[in-house]
């Protein structure tokens, strides 16, 4: 008997337009049933042949299910943050790539190897930093600002990034940004305010923001946080950026997911408070088993997800999703061919600049001087 999938109702913030009253809008996401043991086991032995005889390879996200996670590291695939997630599945041999993430993340792959198939176990997985951002409005917003470098997040569509000049993921943006500003670019930012504000304190940058924000990591409370450090007063606490700058501001450590993570085996400490995705504790757990993680807090178990610190187009990710696509084709990801060779010119830049720090070279050497990029 097939189980009823999950649909649920998801907040996200738009960017403040003139005259609106309100900024936030509804979206949905579809969560799949959680497969018996039995389930999970044929399905897996049924992904483990697909992949085989369809050359495949799975890359997956960080916040997807574990069985994603071990599945795609165990079949020669992997599981990574979306800047190693593109490069990943740029430069692999196989033809085929199932993605397990949100859109934007089958996008890039995409648009980074169009030669190949891209499947994704659902399309509609999206993101609110992308749903937040649409391209007719941020093109109008670039347009009131031809003197900024537009810097965009991996978190957006390929159309808006045909519209930008770098991109950056939260794992490089810092380095980013911090080159653009000493070679004298102001920035037009987009979409996650609260990354933004991040780089921007940390490097003193002249920034603009576009007004979107991450759903999931938009809920971490201060307060709250607080509170839980006074019952684990050893615990460190590991923050992603895209969390308000009160969060932020309590972190011993602040990065991406792969910085948490290298956080979590190098700090001095056998305790760590998370704040990002709580799917990022199967990897957190997996690489360091003696060490104990808590959940930051968010604001409660409401009736929507919203606070549920687990993001709901991630849980739309999953065994029988994978084992779909392989089988069948389905959800291939197209990206309009028109939009590509714009749209990969700052996922380029990007990929460019972190092989060449990871060289030696030196950032100021790896932006353009002045002006646009
Ligand atoms: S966790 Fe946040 S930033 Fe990541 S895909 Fe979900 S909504 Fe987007």
């Amino acid at each position: 008997m097939t189980k009823a999938v999950n649909v649920i109702d998801v907040e996200y913030e738009q960017p403040e337009q003139e005259g609106a009253v309100c900024a936030t809008k509804y979206a949905w996401a579809r969560v799949p049933p959680e497969p018996s043991q039995a389930e999970r086991g044929t399905l897996k032995d049924k992904i483990r042949r697909l992949l085989k005889e369809k050359n495949a390879v799975m890359v997956s996200h960080y916040y997807v299910h574990p069985d994603l996670q071990d599945l795609a590291e165990e079949t020669g695939g992997i599981v990574s943050d979306s800047l190693e997630m593109a490069r990943f599945g740029r430069d692999h041999a196989a033809q085929t790539l199932v993605v397990s993430g949100v859109r934007f993340m089958g996008e890039t792959a995409k648009i980074l190897s169009p030669e190949k198939t891209v499947l994704m176990p659902d399309l509609d997985a999206t993101c609110s930093l992308d749903l937040g951002c649409p391209v007719d409005e941020f093109s109008a917003f670039c347009d009131q600002h031809p003197d900024r470098t537009v810097v965009v997040y991996a978190n957006t569509s390929a159309a808006v990034k045909a519209r930008a000049d770098w991109l950056v993921t939260s794992s490089c943006a810092l380095e980013i940004v911090s080159a653009l500003k000493d070679k004298g670019h102001k920035i037009l930012w987009a979409p996650d305010r609260h990354l933004g504000g991040y780089i921007q304190q940390q490097t003193g940058a002249d920034m603009l923001f576009w007004n979107g924000a991450c759903i999931v990591h938009d809920e971490f409370k201060a307060l709250e946080l607080e509170l839980l450090k006074k019952e684990h007063p050893q615990a460190k606490i590991l923050v992603h950026p895209e969390s308000p700058a009160e969060v932020v501001a309590l972190a011993d450590a602040v990065g991406s997911t792969s910085a948490i993570l290298k956080a979590a085996q190098t700090l001095d400490a056998s305790e760590f408070i998370v704040a990002t995705d709580k799917g990022m504790m199967h990897k957190l757990r997996q690489l360091n088993p003696s060490k104990t993680f808590y959940e930051a807090p968010t604001a409660g178990n409401s009736a929507t997800c919203k606070s549920c610190a687990h993001c709901p187009w991630m849980a739309m990710n999953g065994l029988a999703g994978v084992a779909h696509v392989l089988e069948t084709g389905a959800n291939a990801v197209h990206v309009d061919p028109a939009l590509i060779p714009r749209a990969r010119l700052p996922i380029d830049r990007m990929l460019a600049f972190t092989a060449g720090l990871k060289n030696g070279q030196s950032p100021g050497a790896l932006v353009p001087h002045f002006g646009a990029a």
